[in-house]
């Protein structure tokens, strides 16, 4: 990418950790999506249980086919004969090692900023797994709270298109959010974690310089 654009991420990315680690999160920063990989993978033991979020970004790192190795126990929601076994795969998501994800949103003022149809995700990453970890591209950084709401909510449109759920906002000729009551409305849940202090470091975000998912 060019390579003014990745040195003001870097700067950028420099000022957040400082304030993540306030709020007790672990951070880690990657050169780029490969060096994202090297830095997940070794962070999980093998013989690891694994659970993950709906994520671009995991997809875009190659981290998802390293965690679908036999070196790992995948608790592999995607591969479900229907929606009542992909729940259930969701369930044994909260007694997971590791729960891998993306987010929505991070704010210069150190906070998580998520939008969940079922709330598997934002659930995990508040509680359940003993680790967490969170891969996010610069572009997912916000300067506020409100601009980190505004962005999780701006990108539901494309997500639910992405899982081809039939919302209004999915469709060829709509973009627009109309506050659905759809039944595939993928807003139902919005979670802000706001710090790690209570577990410190459970929760460590892998903060790459360059646009990861969206
Ligand atoms: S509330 Fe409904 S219309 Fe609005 S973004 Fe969410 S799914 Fe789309």
């Amino acid at each position: 990418m060019d390579a003014t654009q990745k040195w003001a991420y870097e700067r950028r990315i420099a000022d957040l950790v400082k304030v993540l680690e306030e709020n007790k999160f672990g951070t880690a920063v990657a050169k780029d999506k490969e060096d994202a990989k090297r830095i997940v993978m070794d962070m999980i033991p093998e013989g690891s249980t694994i659970a993950v979020g709906g994520s671009v970004t995991l997809n875009e790192t190659g981290i998802l086919d390293e965690i679908r190795s036999d070196k790992y126990k995948f608790i592999d929601r995607y591969n479900t004969p229907n929606f009542e076994a992909m729940l259930e795969k969701y369930r044994e998501g909260y007694h997971a090692d590791v729960f891998v994800s993306s987010t929505n949103a991070i704010t210069m003022t150190g906070e998580l900023v998520n939008i969940d149809c079922t709330g598997n995700r934002t659930s995990q990453i508040v509680f359940g797994p003993k680790k967490v970890i969170i891969v996010a591209g610069a572009n997912k950084i916000c300067d506020t709270l409100d601009e980190g709401l505004k962005r999780a909510k701006s990108i539901a449109p494309m997500n639910a298109r992405r899982i081809t759920h039939k919302t209004p906002c999915a469709t060829d000729d709509n973009i627009q959010c109309s506050n659905c009551h759809s039944a595939a409305r993928v807003c139902n849940v919005t979670s802000i974690v706001t710090g790690c202090h209570y577990f410190p470091g459970r929760i460590t975000i892998v903060l790459v310089p360059e646009p990861l998912g969206y």
